[in-house]
C-alpha cells in the first residue's frame, strides 16, 4: 500500500489546468524512454492474477538487479519493434494496466508524468515537463500560464523529491536566490538575451562565494543584485557585443548531429526532419558550416516575426525549466547548471530557427510550442544527452561566461 501525501501545492496556473488527453495525444509518453517502476508497484504487478495482464507482466516488467532504490526498483521493458513503446500501450494509445486495474495501479512514474513534485521545506511545488505536448501548449500559448496558484493534490510520498540544503545554506536563503533568478528572467523591460547574461553573472558570483565558503555574504550579494536591477546599474556590467550568429548556429548543431537515428515516434521525426531541412543538415552528415550559418541567418528573423504572436513563449519555456529543476540548485554548482541551461536553450532555439527557415509561411504559435515540446522530448530530458552535453562543456572551454554569452 503506497503512502500518499495530500497538500495544497504551489504551481503555475497552467499546471492546475492540465489533464492528459490520452488517445488524442499526437505523441506518447510511453515510447523510446526507460520507464522506471517503483518497488510497491513492482511487487503488486508480480502478484497480479489478471489473465490478460499476467503474460505481459512476465514479458515487460523487469527487476533492476543492480538497484536497491525504491523508485528505480524495476523497469518496463519496451517493445522491440520500431515504435519502442511500452508493452502495455493499446492500439488506441491507452494504458492496459489502467484500463484493467484502475489508475491506482499505475507506477509512480506513469501516475505522475508529466508532473514533477518537489518539497522545499514545508512547501510542495508541482510543475510539468514540456516534453508532453498538452503541457507545452498550456505553458507556452497563454500569457497567464505562470501566475502562481495553490491547488490541493494527492500524490504518492515516494514521488516527491525533497530539495536539500546545498553547502549548509538554509533553505530560505536558497529560495531567496531562486526568487531573484526568476525575478531577473521576468524583467521584461530587458531583452531576453541580456536577462540570461545577468543570470550568468549572478551564478558566477554565487559559485565563487560558495567555493570560498563565504555563505554569510549571500544576503548582501542578493541585495546588491536587486539594487542593481532596480537602478539599471546591472545593465552596465554587460559588454555590448554584436550577436554571433555563427556561434549560435554551429555550437548547438554539434549536438543535433546523429541524434535523429532510431526515432521511435513519427511526430518527433517529422518536426526534427523539418528543422534539419531548414538548416541544411543531412542525416548523419556533418553540417556544412557556411551553409548552416546562412540558413540560420535567414531563419532567425522569421522566428522573431513568428514570436510576435506569443511574445512570452521563450520566457515561459525558460521559466518552466528553472522552476522544474530548482535552478540553480540542482546537481553541480550554479555556474555548471547555468552552462547546461544555456546550451539547452541554444539547442531549442536552433530547432525553432530551422523550422522557421524550412516553412514558406510563418510558424504558428501551435508550431512554436510543438517545436519546444519536441526539443524537450528528444534532447533536453534525455539523461544520456544531458550527460553528454555536460561532459562536452567540462572537456572544452565552453563553460566560461564569455563563451556562453556568445551563444546568446
Ligand atoms: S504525453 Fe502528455 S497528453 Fe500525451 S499521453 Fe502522455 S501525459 Fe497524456
Amino acid at each position: 500500500m503506497k503512502k500518499m501525501v495530500t497538500d495544497t501545492m504551489l504551481m503555475p496556473a497552467y499546471v492546475s489546468r492540465f489533464s492528459c488527453i490520452g488517445g488524442e495525444c499526437e505523441d506518447t509518453c510511453c515510447g523510446g524512454w526507460g520507464i522506471p517502476v517503483d518497488q510497491d508497484s513492482f511487487l503488486y504487478y508480480q502478484s497480479c492474477l489478471d489473465p490478460v495482464l499476467q503474460p505481459l507482466i512476465a514479458k515487460h516488467v523487469k527487476r533492476n538487479s543492480e538497484s536497491n532504490s525504491h523508485s528505480n526498483y524495476g523497469h518496463l521493458e519496451l517493445t522491440k519493434d520500431h515504435c519502442r513503446c511500452c508493452g502495455f500501450l493499446t492500439d488506441k494509445k491507452l494504458c492496459l494496466i489502467q484500463e484493467r486495474l484502475g489508475a491506482k495501479a499505475l507506477s509512480d512514474t506513469c501516475a505522475n508524468y508529466p508532473r514533477t513534485i518537489s518539497r522545499f521545506g514545508d512547501m510542495h511545488q508541482m510543475t510539468l515537463t514540456l516534453s508532453c505536448p498538452e503541457a507545452a501548449r498550456l505553458a507556452l500559448l497563454y500569457s497567464d500560464a505562470f501566475d502562481l496558484v495553490g491547488q490541493v493534490q494527492t500524490v504518492s510520498q515516494t514521488s516527491v523529491s525533497r530539495i536539500k540544503s546545498v553547502n549548509g545554506l538554509p533553505l530560505s536563503a536558497m529560495d531567496d536566490v531562486r526568487t531573484l533568478v526568476v525575478q531577473i528572467l521576468r524583467s521584461q523591460e530587458i531583452s531576453l538575451s541580456n536577462r540570461l547574461k545577468l543570470i550568468g553573472i549572478f551564478c558566477e558570483r554565487l559559485t565563487e562565494l560558495l567555493n570560498q565558503k563565504r555563505m554569510d555574504s549571500l544576503p548582501q550579494l542578493i541585495q546588491d543584485q536587486e539594487n542593481d536591477l532596480e537602478s539599471g546599474a546591472a545593465m552596465a556590467s554587460l559588454t555590448d557585443h554584436a550577436e554571433l550568429l555563427d556561434v549560435q548556429a554551429q555550437i548547438p548543431a554539434l549536438f543535433f548531429l546523429g541524434c535523429r537515428e532510431g526515432l521511435p515516434s513519427p511526430h518527433l521525426r517529422r518536426v526534427l526532419d523539418e528543422a534539419a531541412k531548414g538548416l541544411g543538415i543531412g542525416e548523419g552528415l556533418p553540417p556544412d558550416g557556411p551553409a548552416l550559418v546562412r540558413a540560420y541567418e535567414q531563419g532567425l528573423p522569421r522566428l522573431n516575426s513568428a514570436l510576435k504572436a506569443v511574445p512570452w513563449l521563450l520566457e515561459h519555456y525558460l521559466l518552466n525549466e528553472m522552476l522544474r529543476e530548482y535552478f540553480p540548485w540542482a546537481s553541480g554548482n550554479p555556474i555548471q547548471r547555468y552552462s547546461t541551461f544555456i546550451l539547452r536553450f541554444a539547442i531549442t532555439r536552433l530547432l525553432l530557427v530551422g523550422r522557421a527557415a524550412a516553412q514558406e509561411t510563418l510558424l504558428t504559435p501551435a508550431e512554436l510550442a510543438e517545436t519546444i515540446q519536441v526539443s524537450c522530448r528528444h534532447f533536453l530530458h534525455d539523461d544520456h544527452l544531458t550527460k553528454k552535453v555536460e561532459q562536452s562543456l567540462r572537456e572544452s572551454d565552453w563553460n566560461g561566461l564569455e563563451r556562453l554569452h556568445s551563444l546568446l
